[in-house]
């Protein structure tokens, strides 16, 4: 059966949700399609830190309530390294733009609440995900839901389907620039239920390798130690995995790491990969199905949020007024802003972590750059500009 809407939308992860809520309060029908159940897309644990413009944006779009009373907001971060932990303060850096700490699975479960609410369009659990006539002007979403074919004609599509992207991949070859690089390194995260054992995020650069201490609900921490990207979660036992967390985070101040019953373990690969352009015909690609970074600078999340901002304006001045400028210039204007955050994130992640290959001039030189960091005003605040978050170039 064929059914029609004006913005298809491909995943319901971040991008896709908050696209589909902010047309929907401009007016602008759309589907979105998702092959996970609801249960999983809700139950998936990813990002944490929401840069000052992401939460401005769901805040304006009436989905920040649950965010402004349950998030953490912190000042700033902490550096440590040589066993001494500097604080930089980026709210005051940066004239009152604060950190906020809120899972990125508590932003979809907020997200898809809005739209259901609203009565809008999700499709869960969908399979055989695939695109047609991306060329022509009547582009068209087909997938299997509970069995049934199903066929979604629409004026446009939107692949926000994450970085194996099917959408990007039904661009036909040669359209698309590959820019990528894969890191050395990779990350082992552990979800562990205790109390925050800082107030403030830390990173920490140590001899052994990187560590992150993080957190995500009063009793929920997230812990992070930089690991080989082969490893296996099984050679990981909880007394290497902490034995490991306290020697990287170790201080010459009595701090202490609090410990609890570890409920999750992962590891994470990390590269840093952007696709070019980010639009072909009427589709349009937004969040990791175009470009992904190593989640040093957290800043995977508010790239997808800051795509869909740019898409969601240009359909609704094409919808209004007939105005495809905004389409045209998507990708150039999505693209600015994501080359600097590769730029950060790949700088955060080259400065924290230590690789096989490294001798020991590249120590030295990685903590004569964290000294500078945190001695110098001017180091600090671009540090602190970039991690709340660069002004959109639109406002
Ligand atoms: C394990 C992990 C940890 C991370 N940690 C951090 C972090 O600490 N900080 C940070 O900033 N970023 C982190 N990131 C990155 C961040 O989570 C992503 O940048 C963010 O999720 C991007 O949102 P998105 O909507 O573009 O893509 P996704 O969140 O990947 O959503 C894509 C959705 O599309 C669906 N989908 C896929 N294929 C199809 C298809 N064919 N048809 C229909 N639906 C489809 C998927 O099921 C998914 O729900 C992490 C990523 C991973 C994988």
């Amino acid at each position: 059966m064929s059914e029609r809407t004006q913005v298809g939308i491909v995943g319901a992860g971040p991008a896709g949700l908050l696209l589909a809520h902010l047309l929907h309060r401009a007016g602008i029908e759309s589907i979105v399609i998702e092959t996970r159940t609801r249960a999983e897309v809700e139950g998936t644990i990813r990002a944490g830190v929401l840069e000052q413009g992401t939460v401005d944006m769901l805040t304006e779009a009436g989905v920040g309530e649950r965010l402004h009373r349950e998030a953490f907001f912190h000042r700033g971060v902490y550096l440590r390294f040589n066993g001494e932990t500097h604080h930089i303060d980026m709210q005051e850096l940066t004239g009152g733009k604060r950190v906020t700490v809120y899972a990125q699975h508590e932003v979809i479960k907020d997200l898809v609440k809005a739209r259901l609410d609203a009565k809008g369009d999700v499709r869960f659990g969908v399979a055989d995900v695939k695109l047609e006539g991306i060329d022509s002007s009547r582009p068209a979403i087909v997938f299997t839901q509970d069995g049934e074919a199903k066929r979604i004609e629409c004026d446009f599509i939107a692949g926000c389907d994450g970085s194996h992207s099917m959408s990007r991949h039904s661009i036909p070859p040669g359209v698309l620039t590959r820019h990528d690089r894969v890191y050395p390194f990779g990350w082992f995260g552990i979800s562990v239920e205790a109390p925050p054992s800082s107030d403030e995020l830390i990173y920490a650069s140590h001899d052994r390798g990187f560590a992150l201490v993080s957190t995500r609900a009063p009793m929920l921490q997230r812990l992070y130690l930089q690991c080989d990207p082969n490893d296996k979660v099984g050679n990981w036992s909880d007394d290497r995995i902490w034995t490991e967390l306290r020697k990287r985070l170790e201080t010459k101040d009595g701090w202490v790491l609090e410990e609890g019953p570890i409920v999750q373990k992962i590891i994470v690969g990390m590269r840093s990969v952007v696709v070019e352009p980010m639009r072909h015909g009427r589709l349009f690609l937004a969040g990791d199905a175009a470009h992904v970074v190593p989640p040093t600078g957290a800043k995977g999340l508010n790239l997808a949020a800051a795509d869909v901002r740019v898409l969601a304006r240009a359909f609704d001045a094409f919808y209004r007024r007939g105005d495809e400028a905004g389409l045209e210039g998507y990708s150039a204007t999505c693209l600015r802003r994501v080359w600097k955050g590769q730029r950060f994130s790949w700088w955060m992640t080259t400065m924290l972590h230590r690789a096989d290959t490294d001798t020991s001039f590249d120590r030295k030189r990685q903590l004569a750059e964290l000294d500078y960091l945190t001695t110098s005003r001017a180091a600090m605040t671009s540090l602190a500009e970039n991690y709340v978050g660069l002004p959109f170039d639109d406002r």
